[in-house]
């Protein structure tokens, strides 16, 4: 799927429709020390209860998102495609 760099959309600040910047969402990172990731040491190490399985990921594809930033008032929002699709969204240039 392949998208224009800048799009007309609607601001739900300017309550209007603007030009918008189209980038792509910026991935969290990953947290080594929260508590479901410790959790899952201590079971994997042995001591306390039954190992937990993996999870089994069926693939199905994502729902691909986009950054839309006004160009008036510079905020932005997330816009989720409706479909799942295995391929990534590409900002044309
Ligand atoms: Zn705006």
């Amino acid at each position: 799927m392949k998208i224009e760099k800048q799009i007309m959309a609607y601001c739900p600040y300017c309550k209007r429709h603007t030009l918008h910047n189209v980038r792509p969402v910026p991935t969290g990172k990953i947290r080594p020390n929260s508590f479901r990731n410790r959790k899952h040491e201590r079971t994997a190490s042995g001591y306390v209860g039954s190992v937990e399985p993996r999870l089994i990921v069926k693939k199905q594809g994502k729902k691909q998102r986009v950054l839309l930033e006004c160009t008036v008032c510079k905020k932005s929002v997330i816009r989720v495609f409706p479909k799942r699709t295995k391929k990534k969204i590409e900002i044309k240039k």
